[in-house]
Parts: structure tokens; C-alpha cells; sequence
């Protein structure tokens, strides 16, 4: 047994998880003249031996914190759990290339339950177009975890990280918001409905387009492709994980600017504006603070604007500011709010 020197005993929720990340890797120096970009984007980038960079990135999903197999079939986490590492690697504007898969299992899944995991992680592989390469497997005491890394590739003079934004640029969504986080209370609602009344048959045609942003999220890709197709480089991007608050001020913090961003250009879906009213919350709110669009959000110059202008996959909702402007929303009634960030935070949770 490792014997405990320091009898002080910090809550983990009182530094929060940027906070813990940061505390425990502040002592790393970086050594190797391959390593382009360590922690702090949304995939380290390394130098390859062609001139290339290849990005690297990795995410842990958890049962009962990530997911509810309640309601998430097997064949969806599967394909989620690639979707979100793709995510990262479109938005450091590189195309992805293989995958790893690891998970840890208890006995209380059988064989079938794993081949449905990972036939969605195959489809997602085809249809992405990754290799699956390799991984780990391993038992657990108690749920399913599973841990994907994506590889990707691009020029160097193509890839984008989170900290080029300047005065000026406009800040740019792709997609819509809030829809995954408002298909994940309607779930939660009928699982509740199901506990009290199991043979009750819900209707969910209503709810069709946030279930599948919850249940079947797919990574853009296509916006990777879009902007090379209208010669657009953005001066930083980020995917909308956590919420667009959060990310905002993300790249905002990593850019060292300010912003405003408009309430009334907040992309959101007709079920998104229904069913927010339906469980009485506000829609900006939700499209701020839900989590798991995996949507992109960028900044890019003015000079490119028309090249976006009526484009349907982009949304401009603001523009970036000096940093000591500070970072607002400036809502329908013209009142200019701090943006804060409350974001999905499994560790403060
Ligand atoms: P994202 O939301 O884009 O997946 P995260 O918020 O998970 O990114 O992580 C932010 C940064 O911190 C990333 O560069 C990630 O690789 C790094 N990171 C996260 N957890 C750890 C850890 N336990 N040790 C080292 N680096 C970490
Ligand atoms: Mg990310």
C-alpha cells in the first residue's frame, strides 16, 4: 500500500475539471520538438516525418455518467463514443483517419450485447471512413466503460486551433443547438413514465429530431469539407461539447479576445423552441448550457464573409471582440449579459 504523506484531502469538485486538468499536468514540460501542441486544444497535434501533422485525441465515456443504457441501445453508444472523438478531430479542421477502442466490462453483459456495441462503432467507422486499428479490453466491477482515441491528418497550414481569433472576426455555428440536451430530458421523462407504468406505449414522433441529436449525434465532417470547398480558413475552432457558453469561452480565453454574441441568431431547431416551452425552460439557456450538439463553432475573418453569406450549414451569431471588452450576450432586449460558463462538468456534477 502507498503510504499518504499528505494528510490534506481536496475536494475535486472545488477546482472543477479545467481546474484539475490543469493542476495536474501544469509540471509537464514538453521535450520532444515533434510535439506541436500539447494539452489545451481539442486534439494534440505532432509533427510527422512527411511535413504532415497527425492529431490525436481521446475521450472516456462512463456508464451512469455519460450514459443510461436504459434508454441508449448498445449499437448507438457505439457509434456515439466514435462520433465524439471525431468531433475533435474535425475541429481542428483535419480529417480523421483510425480509431481505438477500449472498453472494460462486467459479467453482466453477454456476448450479443457487445456485438451490438460494436456494430455502431463499425457503421461509424464506414460511414467516416476510419480505420479501427487496436485497443484494450478489460472486466469492471461494476458498468461499461469505453475509451476512444482518433487519429487524424492535416497540412499544417490547414489545421486550426482554438487560439487564432482576432477583433473583428465573426464567430460562426454550424447546425443547430440545444437538441441534444432537451432529447435527453424527454428520455429521462419517459424512463420516470416507464418505472410507474411499464406497459405504457410512448409517442414519440414528436420528439424525433432531439432523440436522435441525443441518441445518434453525427460529427461534421461534411463542414471540414465545406470549408476547403469555399476556400475558407477559420482563425480558430472548437466543437460544441459542452455547451456553446463553455466553448466560447474556451476559445475566447485561449485567443485572449472578447465578444458578443446575439440572442436572436442562436441557431435552434422548431422542436427545440416546442419542446423547451413544453417542459417550461428557455431555449437560449438550453442552446448556452445543454451539452452534446457536436456542432462547430469558429471565427472567421470579415474578408471571408461573403464566401459564408446564405450558406444553410452557417450560422454568424457574433463577433469578436477586444479582450478587455469581456464576453457577452446580448439579448432580445438589447441587455448585454457576461457569459458564463455552465457547461456539462462530469466532475462537479
Ligand atoms: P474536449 O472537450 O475537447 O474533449 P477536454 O475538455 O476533455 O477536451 O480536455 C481539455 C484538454 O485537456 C485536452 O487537451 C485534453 O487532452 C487534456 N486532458 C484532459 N484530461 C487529461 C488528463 N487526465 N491528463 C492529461 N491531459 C488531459
Ligand atoms: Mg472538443
Amino acid at each position: 500500500m502507498i503510504e499518504d504523506k499528505n494528510p490534506q484531502r481536496t475536494p475535486l469538485g472545488s477546482l472543477g475539471e479545467f481546474g484539475l486538468i490543469n493542476h495536474l499536468t501544469q509540471s509537464f514540460k514538453i521535450t520532444q520538438n515533434t510535439t506541436v501542441k500539447g494539452i489545451g486544444d481539442d486534439a494534440a497535434i505532432i509533427k510527422a516525418n512527411d511535413g504532415n501533422h497527425i492529431v490525436v485525441t481521446t475521450d472516456l465515456l462512463v456508464e451512469g455518467v455519460h450514459f443510461d443504457l436504459s434508454y441508449m441501445p448498445l449499437k448507438h453508444l457505439g457509434y456515439k463514443a466514435v462520433m465524439v472523438n471525431l468531433s475533435d478531430v474535425y475541429a481542428m479542421n483535419a480529417e480523421a483517419t483510425q480509431i481505438t477502442v477500449s472498453i472494460a466490462v462486467s459479467n453482466r453483459f453477454p456476448l450479443e450485447a457487445l456485438e451490438e456495441l460494436y456494430a455502431g462503432i463499425e457503421t461509424a467507422a464506414e460511414i467516416y471512413n476510419v480505420d479501427l486499428i487496436g485497443g484494450d479490453t478489460t472486466s469492471s466491477t461494476t458498468g461499461l466503460l469505453i475509451s476512444v482515441t482518433a487519429i487524424g491528418t492535416a497540412k499544417p497550414e490547414l489545421i486550426v486551433k482554438r487560439d487564432g481569433a482576432k477583433p473583428n472576426d465573426l464567430l460562426v455555428v454550424t447546425g443547430d443547438l440545444g437538441g441534444a440536451y432537451l432529447g435527453l430530458q424527454v428520455l429521462e421523462r419517459e424512463k420516470q413514465v416507464y418505472k410507474v407504468n411499464p406497459n405504457s406505449q410512448p409517442d414519440l414522433e414528436q420528439y424525433n429530431y432531439i432523440i436522435e441529436r441525443q441518441l445518434k449525434p453525427e460529427a461534421r465532417k461534411d463542414i471540414v469539407k465545406l470549408l476547403a470547398d469555399l476556400d475558407v480558413k477559420p482563425t480558430a475552432m472548437i466543437d460544441i461539447s459542452d455547451g456553446l457558453s463553455s466553448e466560447i469561452i474556451h476559445l475566447c480565453k485561449q485567443s485572449k479576445v472578447g465578444c458578443d454574441i446575439y440572442e436572436n441568431k442562436i441557431p435552434l431547431d422548431p422542436q427545440v423552441i416546442s419542446t423547451s416551452e413544453e417542459f417550461n425552460m428557455d431555449s437560449t439557456t438550453i442552446a448556452l448550457n445543454g451539452g452534446e450538439d457536436y456542432e462547430l463553432l469558429m471565427t472567421i475573418s470579415q474578408s471571408d464573409f461573403p464566401k459564408i453569406k446564405g450558406n444553410p450549414n452557417l450560422t454568424v451569431i457574433g463577433y469578436i471582440k477586444e479582450y478587455y471588452a469581456g464576453m457577452h450576450l446580448i439579448t432580445r432586449a438589447e441587455e448585454s449579459i457576461p457569459i458564463t460558463a455552465q457547461g456539462w462538468n462530469s466532475i462537479s456534477d
